[in-house]
């Protein structure tokens, strides 16, 4: 019934219900800070791979990301996006098909970003990343407080903002960010971690993303979550630094750490075949050789985006190629979906994205829908 209801509300054509509405019982969300969709797309710049001014080693950047083939150069920066994802899920955001996604809201820094992509909503009073708690109700809570999902979400990031834009004190999520310490047990696992952590003596506001991964990582297989949230960082950090070669490096590591994190997914029986991964960023960056290393409400390009999705519902359509517009706003809406849920908050939320099936005019993310 609450199925039912969403289709209604959205816009959607009601359609028979007679098997199974989806297959998804788990949500992972997971977000690299300002990885532009250039890349996503179409790989290293060569005009930035062979700048002395943002590359160290230009020859030894070419050799690990360049090939004159836009295909294989983007494969080989994010293999697992384009091996596996583009082969059994979908990816939204190649402008160069005019498949656009972009951040609704104004601002195109990271916290409105994620607060967009958390709550559905791009709120206008959400104009800074300063330690404040956000006053918007998030997906993670409202699951949180559904009996099916009640002690079963988590979040995990590298930036030490996400405890306030998740508000870990009213949401009950629990989250751990920045270098906090991660819950030892007394086979000692997180304790090498841990030690690792207190061993680094200059602390950013953005931990190392691989201590992120793996204490998320144990947790999933200790714990086992339903709804997950994991927040890599370190993607714009070089950026920030306007070292194009690292940013690189940063988003091969994402690449490989999901691609790690579905390995973990599809060989445990909790999981397999029923949990749908949803990667996007917060927001993009400049559009030019200058601007690249920046992103604001001033500098073209901050607000496009990109979006990938995998799992059992997802039709297999690979690189979306249709022109249509898609925003950050429409994932919580699209997770309540999969999970056969509605996302019920006092805020407006945009509709769930749906790959447009052309000629069919129907909007299905699961086959036989
Ligand atoms: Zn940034």
């Amino acid at each position: 019934m609450k199925f039912i209801c969403l289709l209604i509300l959205s816009g959607i054509p009601l359609l028979p219900l007679a098997q199974p509405i989806s297959k998804t019982k788990h949500v992972f969300i997971i977000t690299t800070d300002g990885f532009r969709w250039q890349e996503m797309f179409t790989g290293a710049d060569s005009l930035l791979i062979n700048n002395i001014k943002y590359t160290s080693d230009t020859a030894l950047t070419n050799a690990m990301y360049w090939d004159a083939s836009v295909e294989l150069r983007r494969k080989k920066l994010m293999p697992f996006f384009w091996n596996v994802i583009a082969k059994k899920g979908q990816l939204y955001g190649n402008r160069l098909f005019n498949n656009k996604v972009n951040m609704k809201n104004a601002y195109k820094i990271s916290y409105p970003g994620y607060n967009e992509i958390l709550t559905g909503y791009a709120d206008l009073r959400v104009s800074s990343n300063a330690p404040v708690n956000n006053r918007n109700i998030n997906i993670l809570e409202y699951l949180n407080r559904q009996p099916a999902y009640s002690g079963k979400v988590v979040a995990f990031s590298s930036w030490n903002i996400f405890p306030y834009i998740i508000n870990e004190g009213r949401s009950g999520i629990p989250v751990n960010s920045g270098y906090e310490m991660l819950e030892e047990d007394s086979a000692g696992n997180n304790t090498l971690i841990n030690q690792v952590q207190l061993g680094i003596a200059d602390k950013k506001h953005t931990r190392y993303d691989m201590l992120t991964y793996l204490g998320a990582r144990e947790y999933i297989r200790a714990q086992h979550p339903k709804i997950l949230f994991l927040g890599l960082g370190e993607t714009d950090e070089s950026a920030h630094d306007s070292r194009y070669d690292l940013y690189l490096q940063q988003a091969s590591m994402a690449d490989k750490m999901i691609a790690d994190l579905w390995y973990h997914i599809q060989t445990d029986p909790f999981y397999k075949d029923n949990t749908t991964f949803i990667i996007t960023t917060d927001h993009g960056r400049g559009n030019n050789t200058k601007s690249w290393s920046t992103h604001n409400l001033f500098t073209k390009g901050s607000g496009e985006t990109w979006l990938a999705m995998i799992g059992p519902d997802i039709i297999p359509s690979g690189e979306i190629k249709a022109d249509q517009q898609t925003y950050a706003n429409q994932l919580v809406s699209t997770i309540a979906l999969l999970l056969g849920e509605r996302f019920e908050t006092s805020h407006p939320v945009g509709k769930p994205v749906f790959l447009l099936n052309p000629g069919k005019e129907k909007y299905t993310i699961g086959k036989g829908r």
